[in-house]
């Protein structure tokens, strides 16, 4: 798609802290980050927004939740159980749409965590 941003970072026409990359998918940290942990899952193939998927993208959005709390737990923000108490931890969230805060308009899973207070969320 022209003049999309992760379009072009799919592409690797404009760089972007690789994080991880396979057929379907890349996520990246965010350029400015809400948590000390801040990155975007994002779909090589374009999808304006959550509500434009269909029942063809269920197993790419499986993907993409499937592979959020395996990147949190590499970056060290995962989700544990220590002597009984839950510990670490994240947070996903897909913005849709202007009153959803969308501001890029390609499908992505913003992943957040790392020890709070956060700047925002
Ligand atoms: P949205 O508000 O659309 O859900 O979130 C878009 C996110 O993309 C924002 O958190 C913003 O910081 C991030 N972002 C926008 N442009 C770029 C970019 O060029 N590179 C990276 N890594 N993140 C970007
Ligand atoms: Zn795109």
């Amino acid at each position: 798609m022209d003049n999309c941003i992760f379009c072009k970072i799919a592409a690797k026409q404009i760089p972007s802290k690789l994080i991880h990359e396979d057929e379907d998918l890349l996520a990246f940290h965010d350029i400015n980050p809400a948590a000390p942990v801040h990155f975007l899952i994002v779909p090589k193939k374009h999808i304006a927004t959550l509500a434009d998927c269909t029942t063809d993208d269920q197993a790419l959005l499986g993907k993409m939740f499937l592979l959020a709390p395996k990147l949190a737990q590499q970056l060290g923000c995962g989700f544990s159980m220590e002597n009984g108490q839950p510990t670490g931890g994240f947070k996903t969230l897909f913005n849709v749409g202007p009153n959803g805060g969308q501001e890029v308009y390609h499908l992505h899973m913003h992943v957040l965590g790392g020890p709070r207070p956060w700047n925002r969320s």
